[in-house]
């Protein structure tokens, strides 16, 4: 009997226990399937350099089908886990409620960002996790300077060019280089401003910057940052987040345009409705990783409270430590269904390292600590060298020499598609809508009648259950529940319609009014 393995998430962790399992367990004694939102992984350490325009955003992402052969990799979004059953739930691409039975269950999950834990930081701060994410705040940062080039004021000019960073880890540090040499370097293809008009503010609640690294090199990384001109606001808490800018603690508020949040996460909304054990939203586990009180499932990666047992210390939260538990897990598992006893979760952490902008970085690997430039040359070979596929590192290997010979380039794309607003026309009998396919328009009739079907199981033919005419509308309600359409709607007569599938995207986008 194949043993049915299920692994939620295909970030780190679960991308690495997928590759291991894969390995480790014949084909014709495992079925293997990975749930993840995405059909890729993305590669966040380098999600900064796509803000600062030094990579583009699908040099950052690697296709999971492509990555996993062998695995039955698939995009629906995971509901539910009902442990009791051995099952999940998950949306199906018809918009049902599907379950599938599982032998063991991997969560690799991760988590989501939280941007309530200030008061204006959902409504006005850009979030940093995803790929898009990085790429709305790239093409955000071109914005700002076109902005700053035509504005009329110094003022104004000013605020267009502040930027301000919140957080002094890893990811806060290394967006704040990035954009502060994309801007400053770009200075010299605008007329109206010049490099020292540019402000980069990275806020940071401690008295000291990257606090999991040796106080030498993280002094270090505060000067190098000042003199490539950041701001280092440190002992600084925010309290509220405005259009304007930022208010601290204190009293003071740091006037900008652009507010970068790189603090606060929450669980993954599927482990919200998950009733286990959790400290802090992260699932309590057993030394060897499964999920406290179930023997089939494992919990590995952010979403999880793994303790080391190299130090007795719970493990971060950080993409080495997912992919080391990743491996380790798919091991358990493999000793499990032989029979043997599984291990605990141990791991030495081989090193940490961060790069802060114009050719710098800290490192400290294997006990040797590194800073400047040999360490940013460093930080680039690691990190080129962990990108999982040769296709993605001869591409940012490229993309990074090519950064050494020519500027960062400036283009700001805007994804706006050419209007579909347009007209149709439709003959007696002709489906303009069919029931169960996903929202894309929205209509109004203008010359004409339309009936509105609805089948069931029972009644594959339908039933009428509206007849509509000139100036009625169609298609909004799929649309407000961005939900599959729940009836067909057939021309009765010769019909003339409006459609509209500008609007249909803002309705879809805002969850706006169909009036
Ligand atoms: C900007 C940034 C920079 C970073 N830099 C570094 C660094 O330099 N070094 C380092 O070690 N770490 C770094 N990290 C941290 C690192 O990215 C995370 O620790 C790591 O990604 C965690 O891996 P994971 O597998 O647990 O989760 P993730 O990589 O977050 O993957 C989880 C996946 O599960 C999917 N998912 C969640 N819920 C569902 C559901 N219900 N159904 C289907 N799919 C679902 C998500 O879409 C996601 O793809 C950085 C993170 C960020 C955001």
């Amino acid at each position: 009997m194949k043993h049915h393995i299920v692994i939620l998430g295909g970030g780190f962790g679960g991308v690495k226990c997928a590759q291991t399992l894969c390995r480790g367990l014949p084909r014709d004694n495992a079925e293997l399937v990975l749930f993840n939102s995405e059909n890729h992984l993305v590669f966040s350490p380098l999600l900064a350099e796509v803000v600062g325009s030094s990579l583009n955003p699908l040099d950052v992402v690697m296709p999971l089908r492509q990555l996993l052969p062998g695995v039955f990799c698939r995009t629906e979004e995971v509901q539910n886990i009902d442990l009791a059953a051995s099952q999940i739930q998950y949306e199906g691409e018809d918009g049902q409620l599907c379950r599938m039975h599982y032998d063991h269950l991997v969560i690799a999950c991760g988590n989501v960002t939280n941007l309530n834990l200030v008061p204006g930081m959902a409504d006005h701060a850009f979030p940093l996790k995803s790929v898009g994410d990085a790429a709305a705040l790239r093409s955000h940062v071109m914005e700002q300077m076109e902005k700053a080039e035509i504005c009329a004021g110094p003022q104004r000019r000013r605020w267009y060019l502040t930027f301000i960073v919140v957080g002094g880890g890893y990811s806060g540090v290394e967006a704040a280089g990035e954009i502060n040499d994309l801007v400053r370097g770009s200075a010299r293809y605008f007329q109206s401003f010049r490099a020292e008009d540019v402000s980069v503010i990275l806020i940071h609640s401690r008295d000291r910057l990257l606090p999991e690294i040796s106080p030498g090199l993280r002094e270090f990384a505060r000067r190098k940052m000042e003199k490539a001109g950041v701001n280092v606001m440190l002992n600084a808490r925010v309290a509220l987040v405005t259009p304007e800018g930022v208010g601290l603690e204190d009293g003071r508020f740091v006037k900008g345009g652009t507010i970068i949040c790189t603090i606060g996460s929450s669980s993954a909304p599927v482990l919200e409705r998950l009733a286990a054990p959790k400290e802090r939203g992260r699932l309590l586990t057993e030394p060897d990783m499964r999920l406290r009180g179930w023997a089939n499932v494992w919990a590995i990666g952010d979403c999880a409270l793994n303790v080391n047992s190299s130090d007795g210390q719970p493990s971060p939260t950080t993409g080495q430590f997912a992919e080391r538990q990743g491996k380790q897990c798919a091991g358990n598992i493999v000793r499990v269904l032989s029979g043997h006893p599984s291990k605990s979760f141990y791991f030495r952490q081989l090193g940490e390292l961060c790069s802060m902008g114009g050719q710098s970085a800290v490192a400290e690997l294997l006990g040797l600590r590194l800073s400047g430039f040999v360490a940013w040359f460093v930080w680039r070979g690691v990190y080129l060298f962990k990108l999982p596929t040769w296709a993605r590192r001869f591409q940012v290997g490229f993309d990074w020499a090519w950064l050494l010979l020519f500027p960062r380039d400036l283009a700001h794309l805007r994804t706006r598609q050419t209007d579909r607003v347009s007209h149709a026309h439709y003959q007696p009998g002709d489906l303009i809508i069919s029931q169960g396919e996903p929202p894309a328009n929205f209509y109004v009739i203008e010359q004409g009648e339309v009936e509105v079907v609805r089948s069931t199981a029972k009644d594959p033919q339908g039933e009428v259950v509206a007849v509509l005419g000139p100036g009625s509308f169609f298609g909004e309600r799929a649309l407000l529940s961005n939900e599959p359409r729940v009836a067909s709607v057939r021309a009765r007569t010769a019909v003339e319609v409006r459609i509209d599938g500008a609007c249909a995207a803002a309705f879809a986008q805002a969850g706006g009014c169909a009036a």
